[in-house]
C-alpha cells in the first residue's frame, strides 16, 4: 500500500516524502483510516512500528480542516498525553516533522522538570496541538492556564505505562476537562486489567487494532543471554561486549539511578565516551545527554527504564541489560531501542543466578527463549540455574559458535576504590 491510498492532505504527503518514507507501516495502514473517520481506537503496536505517525497524521488532518474552515478557537484541538518527558518531546518533534508544511502550525509541550514560564506563554497563545505529561498538565489545569474545552481529539500514548506510573487519577481529571464529543485514541501494549477499564470509561464504540503484539519476535533484534557467576564476572562480560568491533552505540540498562551513575563513572574511567541518563537529572542535562547520543559524541549511554522511554536513535547497535528490569514488559521496551529504522540490533542480557526468576518471567511473557551465549575465556564457572530457566524451554544447549574471541588482556574486573556497589539504598528509577 502507498500513502496515496490513505487520502492524506498533500501538505502531509509532501512532509512524508521529505522524511523519506516510502510507504505506510502496518499500524499506519490499519489506524489512519478509522482515526481520520473519527472512530475511537484501542491500538497495540510496539515502539518503533511507526505508531506516532499513525495518530499524528490524523491529528494534523484535523488541524488542516480547521484552517480551511477558518474556525478560530482558544485552546488546542488535539491533546496527546505521554508517560514521560522524553516521549512527549519525541512526539512533539514528530508533530513538527509531519506538520512542517501545515501553515502556522502551533505545537506546545507541557512536561515536568522544566520552568513554567515558556509553557505558560505557549498555553496563552493560539495552539493546535498540546503534548503533555499528565502531572504537569494537571498543574496548569488547576491554575486555569490550560484550556481543554476545544479538544477534538485526545491521544493516550503508552496508556499502560501511564497507569503503571500512577497517573490514573490525573488522566481521569484531564479527560473530564475535555468535551465528551471528542475522539479518543488509546495506545497500549495491553488492554487487560486497569487499562481495559479505563478504555471502557473513556472510549465510545472503539475499534481494536492489534498490529504486531508486544510479544512478537523482534525480527531485527538478535537476543543473547550471558550467565554471570557474580558481579565481577558481569562487569568483565560488559567490558568485553563494549569493545567488540560491531559495537556502534550501546544503551546499557541498570535497575536504579544510583547504579546508572556508578556504572557510567566506571566506564568513563576506562576511557569510554559515556554518560548516564535517569529521572533524577535535571531536564536540561537529560536533553544534552540525548543530543550527545544522537550526534554520536557518546558511544555508551547508561540509563534507567523510565529515562530511556522514547529514545529513538537508529545507531544504537547494542542494548545491554546490566541490571534486569523490574517488570517483564520493560524487557520488551528496552530491546526495542535497538533494531530501529530497518537496521539490525543486538540485545544482550547479563544475568546472575539470582536473576533466573525474572529471566523465566521474561521468557514466558515474550513466549520466546533468549538464546544463551558465552564469550571464550569468560565462560561461567557455575552451571546455569536450571529450574526456572528450563521450565518451558525446548533446549538447554548453548548455541554452537557463539564465541566472541578471547578475553581482552588487562581488562580485569574493575571497581573504583571507595565505591561499593550496593543493592541497598535508593531504588529510584
Ligand atoms: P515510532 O514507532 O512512532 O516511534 O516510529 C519509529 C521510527 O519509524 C521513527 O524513527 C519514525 O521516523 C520512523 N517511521 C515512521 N513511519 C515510517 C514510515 N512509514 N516509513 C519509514 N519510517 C517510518
Amino acid at each position: 500500500m502507498s500513502f496515496d491510498a490513505l487520502n492524506l492532505n498533500e501538505v502531509l504527503t509532501r512532509a512524508l516524502k521529505a522524511a523519506g518514507y516510502e510507504q505506510p507501516t502496518d499500524v499506519q495502514t490499519s489506524a489512519i483510516p478509522p482515526a481520520m473517520a473519527g472512530t475511537d481506537l484501542m491500538v497495540s503496536s510496539r515502539t518503533g512500528s511507526g505508531k506516532t505517525a499513525s495518530f499524528m497524521l490524523p491529528a494534523l488532518t484535523r488541524v488542516l480542516a480547521s484552517r480551511q474552515a477558518a474556525v478560530k478557537t482558544r485552546g488546542p484541538r488535539v491533546l496527546v498525553l505521554t508517560p514521560t518527558r522524553e516521549l512527549a518531546l519525541q512526539v512533539a518533534k514528530a508533530a513538527m516533522d509531519y506538520g512542517r508544511f501545515v501553515p502556522g502550525l502551533r505545537v506546545a509541550t507541557v512536561v515536568g522538570g522544566v520552568p513554567y514560564g515558556a509553557q505558560l506563554a505557549a498555553l496563552r497563545g493560539p495552539l493546535d496541538i498540546l503534548i503533555a505529561t499528565p502531572g504537569r498538565l494537571i498543574d496548569h489545569l488547576g491554575s486555569g492556564k490550560a484550556q481543554l474545552g476545544n479538544i477534538e481529539m485526545l491521544v493516550l500514548d503508552e496508556a499502560d505505562r501511564m497507569l503503571d506510573m500512577g497517573f490514573i487519577d490525573d488522566i481521569r481529571l484531564i479527560t473530564e476537562a475535555t468535551p465528551k464529543t471528542r475522539q479518543t485514541v488509546m495506545y497500549s501494549a495491553t488492554f487487560s486489567g486497569p487499562v481495559g477499564r479505563l478504555a471502557q470509561d473513556l472510549l465510545r464504540t472503539p475499534q481494536r487494532i492489534e498490529v504486531s503484539s508486544q510479544t512478537e519476535a523482534h525480527a531485527d533484534i538478535e537476543q543473547r543471554l550471558h550467565w554471570a557467576d557474580d558481579f565481577e564476572h558481569k562487569n568483565a562480560l560488559l567490558d568485553h561486549i563494549l569493545t567488540e568491533r560491531s559495537m556502534e552505540q550501546a544503551l546499557v540498562f541498570t535497575s536504579t539511578q544510583r547504579d546508572a551513575d556508578w556504572l557510567a563513572d566506571r566506564l568513563h574511567e576506562m576511557g569510554h565516551s559515556v554518560a548516564s541518563l535517569h529521572g533524577g537529572m535535571p531536564q536540561g542535562r537529560r536533553n544534552r545527554v540525548l543530543q550527545g547520543l544522537r550526534s554520536q559524541h557518546l558511544r555508551v549511554l547508561v540509563a534507567t527504564d523510565v529515562a530511556a522511554r522514547g529514545i529513538d536513535v537508529a545507531t544504537i547497535s547494542h542494548v545491554i541489560n546490566f541490571g534486569l528490569p523490574m517488570k517483564e514488559e520493560d524487557y520488551v521496551h528496552r530491546i526495542g531501542r535497538t533494531g530501529r529504522a530497518g537496521r539490525s540490533g543486538l540485545a544482550v542480557t547479563l544475568a546472575e543466578r539470582r536473576d533466573s526468576g525474572m529471566i523465566h518471567r521474561i521468557q514466558r511473557y515474550t513466549t520466546q527463549r533468549i538464546p544463551m551465549a558465552t564469550i571464550a575465556g569468560l565462560e561461567p564457572k557455575r552451571a546455569e540455574p536450571k529450574p526456572a530457566m528450563h521450565a518451558d524451554a525446548r533446549s538447554g544447549q548453548r548455541p554452537a559458535g557463539k564465541s566472541f574471541g578471547p578475553r581482552p588482556s588487562g581488562k580485569a574486573p574493575f571497581r573504583p576504590a571507595g565505591k561499593t556497589f550496593s543493592k541497598a539504598g535508593p531504588r529510584a528509577r
